[in-house]
Parts: structure tokens; C-alpha cells; sequence
């Protein structure tokens, strides 16, 4: 196994907390095979990859494939189960908005890969913006939607606009500098407007069965990894707070099916994955730890 080189984080984003502690060993499964390590702070549970790829050498670990949400293909069972939940999440996300905010309204999707759904906004009336980093799902977005997407936050802080919405879909676990993000997101969104995160929950049963194997960790695209606790923390240091936390049901069967795949588990793998699927969603029903979770935030 490769030990990955990169940055290692000596300090606690989240709270200013000295790290020391070792973390859990976690492969790369779909591009290097390099192993990294979860971390958590013991003092307020965020946890991170470490070391983290240099956001100049991170871009490698994104040429593959399987990296769905930027790419189109239906080919293969899994991808086609993904383009079946995609299809309902965007439904499920777009009655989200609809009911946050009075039309005409202004969207901004961050990290919007090839653009499904802005351009789903944009059919029911949003005034929609976007923002991805990646050059070739840009394109597509662009394409999608006929409109020009930024490639960056800074491109975007830079005209000084504002939202009345402002949506990261499984986006933030991504970013580097998370609190530099966050004061971004915060100068574009509105006085009134709202703030959505969806993020994987790593105190979910799935993540605690499948451990190294949990396909949410996704190594080291994911550099951050929330739970409600963390992310709270976060929101309200930099003065906003969250409103509302909503399930996203069908990602613990979702995930559960990929970490299933992780772990070459063949025909039973589906059958396991439908069990430990609803197994998560019946312990969450209890606490609240969903698989996935939607963050509403407020100023
Ligand atoms: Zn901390």
C-alpha cells in the first residue's frame, strides 16, 4: 500500500484544537490506491483526510470514470441506480427551494458538476448561477444550460452578487480552505436568503459497518468529514446558524451499494446493501445520524 504526501493538518479548523490523535486507515479506491488517514478532533469530532493533496495536485485524484457526478454514463448497474436517485433528488431538491424562497428567486449551485440541476431550476423559473472547478464538466454545464458557469468562488465574490439561495450538494467535503469558503458563501448569500449543505454523515450506521470501506469517505476528494456536532460548530463561528436538518433516505442504500462494490462482495453485495441501507435508516429514525444529511442555514 502507498502512503500518500501532502499537507498534514496541525491545527483544528473547526476549533483551534492541537491535533495528535492517529486516525483510521482509508484507501483510494477509484484512482491511486494511496492510503490516508481519517483524523478527528477530539475536542469538537470534525473530522479530515490527512495528509490533504495540494489544491494544485488534487486534480489527478478526479480522473476517473467513476466519478459520476461528473460525468454522464449510464453504463453499469451502479450508474444506473445513481441516474434513478438523481433523478428523485433533484425532485426532492428543487420542492426543497421552491418552498425556501418566493419566485422570482436567485439560485446559486456550487460545485454544479455538468449541470442537471441548474438546468432544472432554470426550467421552473430560477435565476440561476453556477460555480465548478472542474474544466470539463463546466463545459457540459455550460452547454446544459446555455449560460456561462464560473470556474471559481473568487471569479463569483468578485462581481459582488448576492443570492436568495445558495446550494452545495455533496460539495463542501470537498473544499480545502473550509472557513474561507464559508465567508465566502456567507458574502454571497442575501441578508434573508438561505444556505443549503448536503453532506455524508459520518456517525450514520452505514459508516460505522463499513468502516474503511464506507464509500463516503471517497479519499481524498473528501477532505472534510462533517457530522451535525462539527458542522454546527462551524456554522455558528462564523455568526449564522442552522435551522432545519433533513434526512437524505435513499443515500444509505446508495452507499451502502458502493462500499459493498468496495468490498468485491458479488451478487450478495446488492442484498447485503439493501439490508444495511435500511438498517441505518432505522437506527437515524432514532437519532437522527441519516447517512446523508441537509443542512438549512441562516444568517
Ligand atoms: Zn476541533
Amino acid at each position: 500500500m502507498k502512503e500518500m504526501k501532502g499537507m498534514n493538518i496541525k491545527t483544528c479548523p473547526v476549533c483551534g484544537n492541537i491535533l495528535d490523535a492517529e486516525g483510521l486507515k482509508v484507501k483510494d479506491y477509484s484512482v491511486s490506491g494511496e492510503v490516508f488517514e481519517i483524523c478527528t478532533c477530539r475536542h469538537c469530532t470534525f473530522s479530515f483526510t490527512q495528509p490533504q493533496p495540494e489544491p494544485s495536485a488534487i486534480g489527478k485524484y478526479y480522473q476517473t470514470e467513476d466519478y459520476i457526478s461528473h460525468s454522464d454514463t449510464k453504463q453499469g448497474m451502479v450508474n444506473r441506480m445513481y441516474h434513478l436517485v438523481r433523478k428523485k433528488n433533484t425532485n426532492d431538491k428543487l420542492d426543497l427551494i421552491n418552498r425556501l424562497a418566493k419566485k422570482p428567486a436567485s439560485l446559486l449551485d456550487v460545485g454544479c458538476g455538468t449541470g442537471y440541476f441548474l438546468s432544472v431550476c432554470r426550467q421552473k423559473a430560477w435565476k440561476t448561477e453556477g460555480v465548478e472547478i472542474s474544466d470539463v464538466a463546466r463545459r457540459m454545464a455550460e452547454q446544459r444550460t446555455g449560460q456561462a458557469i464560473y470556474p471559481s468562488l473568487d471569479a463569483l465574490t468578485a462581481t459582488g452578487k448576492q443570492f436568495d439561495v445558495i446550494t452545495l450538494w455533496h460539495v463542501f467535503e470537498h473544499l480545502h480552505d473550509i472557513n474561507a469558503s464559508f465567508l465566502q458563501l456567507s458574502q454571497l448569500l442575501q441578508p434573508q436568503g438561505t444556505l443549503i449543505f448536503a453532506l455524508p454523515n459520518l456517525c450514520c450506521a452505514d459508516a460505522l459497518h463499513y468502516q474503511e470501506f464506507w464509500a463516503a469517505y471517497d479519499v481524498p476528494r473528501h477532505l472534510s468529514h462533517f457530522n451535525p456536532v462539527s458542522l454546527r460548530r462551524l456554522v455558528e463561528k462564523h455568526g449564522m446558524k442552522i435551522e432545519q436538518i433533513l434526512p437524505m433516505k435513499m443515500d444509505a442504500y446508495y452507499i451502502s451499494m458502493l462500499s459493498e462494490k468496495l468490498k468485491n462482495t458479488a451478487f450478495w453485495g446488492l442484498l447485503k446493501a439493501v439490508w444495511y441501507g435500511w438498517q441505518s435508516n432505522c437506527r437515524a429514525k432514532k437519532d437522527g445520524n441519516y447517512s446523508s444529511l441537509i443542512y438549512i442555514i441562516k444568517k
